[in-house]
């Protein structure tokens, strides 16, 4: 197939696994993405090295809410499907700054549907987030389950959602919503729990854990993610549709601790905090109707992927000037680590300085 897929935010940590996995399906792709200030540009620039070195691959700068950045992709490539990932992520930080996170998340989704269906563009597949749900007891969230987020970051992915159904709902494009659960692998954003608490056990500093470290989330190894994005844009599905992306296993955070331990060989050094707010006790996606209509089936289990991310981080620490060990040494400057899915701790104003 030739026909060009648009991903925006395609720098990101999710963007660049997929522009890889679709280029080795030898699909054109351009990967659009502003480079923004939640954490450093050289990073994002280094997860789509490989990418780039594909000549079917190319790079647009530029900001999802500008609509002549958007037109001027657009107007000159026949873009078929377009993969929304741009959005400004991380729960914590969006209690200290929802204006951006709506600007961003929802205006920014605004602009691509409605670029989307200037130029044709049939298909969107739009990252939404667990967050969406909010606070739950003990039982996998289906797709149909009422959204009560607990944070301006989850509320924007609600609204963003919204506006897909609309667009579907009113001329096209036909949209797929998935909502990711706790991703992580190879690349994963520095602000992330896995990234953060391998970086600073590595490097024998404290690990700030929030509660008692019993909270639950449904951690999916980004190949599986991919997978599901993949099996989404292949999909013949019109209208609007939400599906859940996660594992459909939550796992305790000190499991998790237990884990890249052990495959670091080092032991954390645990100071325990309080819980912060916006955050839920548990993540749990019920993954039938992905597996039913996508074919989705996640197979990378958290040893295995805990395992290969810490061999990443092993890797990488020895070969790369953007080491996540590095990284780790500027992060001690900065609060201790959250611990939990896709949030930052760190106020904006403070994450220019760090990492
Ligand atoms: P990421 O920050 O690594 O990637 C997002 C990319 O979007 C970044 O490269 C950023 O520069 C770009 N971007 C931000 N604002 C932009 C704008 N206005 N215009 C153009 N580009 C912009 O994050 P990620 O973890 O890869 O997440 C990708 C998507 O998946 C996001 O929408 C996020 O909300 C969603 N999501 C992620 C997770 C997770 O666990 N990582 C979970 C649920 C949902």
């Amino acid at each position: 197939m030739n026909e060009t897929v648009l991903i925006t935010g395609g720098a990101g940590f999710i963007g660049s696994h997929l522009a890889e996995r679709l280029v080795e399906r030898g699909r054109q792709i351009i990967c659009l993405d502003n480079f923004d200030d939640y954490y450093p540009a050289e990073v994002k620039r280094s997860n789509l090295q490989r990418a780039l070195s594909s000549q079917r691959v190319s790079l647009e700068e530029a900001d999802v809410r500008d609509r002549e950045g958007l037109r001027s992709v657009l107007g000159t490539e026949r873009v078929r499907v377009l993969v929304h990932l741009a959005a400004r992520p991380g729960v914590r930080p969006s209690l200290q700054d929802p204006e951006l996170y709506l600007d961003v998340n929802v205006r920014g989704t605004l602009s691509v549907l409605a670029m989307a269906r200037e130029f044709g563009v049939p298909r969107v597949v739009f990252a939404s987030s667990s967050s969406v749900y909010g606070s739950i007891e003990g039982m996998a969230r289906e797709e149909g389950t009422p959204c009560h987020p607990l944070s301006p970051y989850g509320a924007s992915k609600v609204a963003a959602e919204a506006l897909c159904s609309a667009y579907a709902h009113t001329g096209g494009p036909s949209v797929v919503a998935l909502r990711f659960f706790t991703v992580y692998g190879p690349r994963q954003r520095p602000d992330m729990a896995i990234n953060r608490f391998t970086r600073l056990i590595a490097s024998g500093q404290e690990v700030g854990v929030h509660g008692a470290g019993h909270s639950l989330r449904d951690y999916t190894f980004i190949s599986d993610i991919v997978d599901g994005i993949e099996a989404a844009l292949e999909a013949s599905l019109p209208g609007y549709h939400v599906f859940n992306l996660g594992r459909g296993q939550p796992v305790v955070l000190l499991d998790v601790i237990r884990l890249i331990e052990k495959g670091l060989e080092a032991k954390a050094r645990i100071r325990f905090l309080p819980q912060p707010p916006g955050e839920p006790h548990l993540t749990y996606a019920d993954i039938g109707k992905a597996g039913a209509l996508l074919g989705y089936r996640p197979s990378v289990s958290i040893e295995e992927g805990i395992a290969r991310y810490v061999r990443w981080f092993r890797e990488r620490e020895r070969f790369s000037p953007l080491s996540p060990a590095r990284e780790g040494t500027v992060t001690v400057a900065r609060p201790l680590a959250s611990e939990l899915d896709e949030q930052g701790t760190v106020p904006h104003s403070r994450q220019d300085r760090g990492l």
